[in-house]
């Protein structure tokens, strides 16, 4: 097979980055790299998709990266992580291809150990240019599910499910196998239902998920979704109002720098030093320090574990680079560190410490696979990828079948991703999302009908 013939496939299948903002897979393997790194970290916390992957499909993980390197022309194909998952490691290093191509490398527990830009510098101590990407120093990086995807899709099938956790205050946290589409709502009593007290859905990890409602639905990129009580710290801070933390800000900011001293993207030796862009939105406007608002990944950690007076320099970022956008200021930081900040090694944040600062410990439990949920209809969002959203290619009342074609890379779009039917069924409604409900016979009616 051609690399052309591979990345139309990959493309063809719709497959895009399953762990993070969705950028399209047939796009990020258009290139020539030396390293391809899988990323099994699984960063945040009490989400466990990857680490079960690992443990179950480590033949098919090998294939498919051997199949990624060949087709890239890529001298590495590394599997990155961490420590502590002992059987998925078992299996993966009793598997191990031939020659020195192919390596696992261990990761120690800490956040935000899944962040490409961590994760590049962790396995080959090449650090990538602020604002840049993996390719700048020779690699790419992809996600387990996401590679797990381009197999498939080799073999035609397209991406129509996702693999979920569902985790938090629900009786028994579970991993699933879900449709794209399926209300968040529906899973929970795959994982034995919530109790009576008032409760919050967070689509993503604790740190950087958000709360969405009960019929937002499960899309390519969902990790996994956890139920927390409404009044709980993770919930309360996601809640804060940018303009709030804005305040609070000038308010309690005393400059300890704590939120630098562990911000991963500084340790890197990148130019992000949250405590002058909270000093800088305090007094007067210093430039220099507010674009590089820019260099922050979100992670989290100056507000959920860093900061002692319970601010949010992430917030403050946040709401900076939508105002340097909407003024269409360009970051400008693209420095080339050449060396790690010297206590970085120190300064990383300890994944065990992480969950409890979070008040996680009581949720920290396994999440074992579980059968597939009843679905008896999906609502399958056009847009679930970074770049336009897809086409749609079938009308209100139309029949289809599962794994069908639904939407299309508009024409002209360098950046997109085609959307399939995820369960067969008769096409009721066209808006932001293609809604298809399964009739009783329909194909993937069955298939969609589960046993949890
Ligand atoms: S850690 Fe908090 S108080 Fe300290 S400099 Fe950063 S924002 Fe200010
Ligand atoms: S969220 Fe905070 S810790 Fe994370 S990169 Fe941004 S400034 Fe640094």
């Amino acid at each position: 097979m051609s690399k052309a013939e591979f990345l139309d496939k990959v493309k063809e299948a719709g497959v895009v980055g399953a762990g993070g903002a969705g950028f399209p897979t047939h796009v990020k393997l258009n290139a020539d790299v030396e390293y391809v790194i899988v990323n099994g970290a699984e960063c945040e916390p009490i989400i466990r998709g990857n680490q079960l992957l690992m443990e179950k499909y480590y033949q098919e993980l090998w294939q498919a990266l051997q199949l990624v390197v060949e087709e890239l022309g890529a001298s590495f194909g590394i599997i990155a992580l961490k420590n502590k998952y002992q059987k998925a490691v078992a299996a993966l290093e009793k598997n191990k291809p031939t020659g020195q191509h192919y390596e696992l490398f261990m990761l120690d527990d800490f956040y935000p150990a899944g962040d490409e830009q961590v994760l590049v510098y962790e396995v080959t101590g090449r650090i990538i240019p602020e604002g840049g990407i993996p390719l700048l120093v020779g690699c790419v990086v992809l996600n387990v599910e996401t590679l797990l995807n381009v197999l498939q899709a080799v073999d035609g099938k397209p991406v129509t499910h996702k693999i979920v956790t569902v985790s938090g205050m629900v009786k028994n946290p579970v991993t699933i196998r879900v449709p794209l589409g399926t209300p968040m709502g529906e899973l929970l009593p795959c994982a034995g239902g919530v109790g009576k007290e008032p409760f919050e859905i967070v689509e993503g990890g604790p740190l950087m998920g958000k709360i969405v409602a009960e019929d937002d639905v499960i899309s390519k990129t969902t990790g996994g979704i956890i139920v927390l009580p409404a009044q709980h710290p993770v919930i309360v801070s996601k809640r804060q109002n940018v303009q709030l933390s804005l305040l609070r800000a000038r308010a309690a900011c005393c400059q300890c720098r704590m939120c630098t001293d562990l911000c991963p993207r500084h340790l890197l030796g990148h130019g992000l030093e949250p405590h002058k862009i909270m000093r800088a939105v305090a007094s007067r406007p210093l430039w220099e320090a507010v674009t590089t608002a820019f260099l922050c990944s979100e992670c989290g950690v100056c507000d959920e574990f860093a900061c002692p007076m319970g601010l949010s320099p992430r917030n403050v970022n946040k709401m900076l680079k939508q105002a340097l956008l909407a003024q269409k200021v360009k970051n400008p930081h693209h420095n080339s560190p050449v060396q790690v900040q010297r206590l970085r090694q120190w300064h990383k944040v300890p994944g065990r410490r992480l969950i409890s600062r979070l008040g996680l410990d009581q949720y920290d439990i396994p999440a074992p696979w579980t059968g597939e949920p009843y679905i008896t209809s999906v609502s399958i969002p056009l847009q679930q990828h970074v770049g336009k959203a897809a086409q749609p290619l079938v009308e209100k009342g139309d029949i289809v079948k599962a794994g069908q074609l639904i939407a299309v890379i508009p024409e002209n779009t360098a950046v997109g991703a085609n959307i399939h039917a995820s369960m067969g069924g008769k096409v009721t409604n066209i808006s932001s999302r293609i809604k298809i409900v399964g009739f009783e016979g329909g194909d993937g009616y069955e298939a969609s009908l589960g046993n949890c």
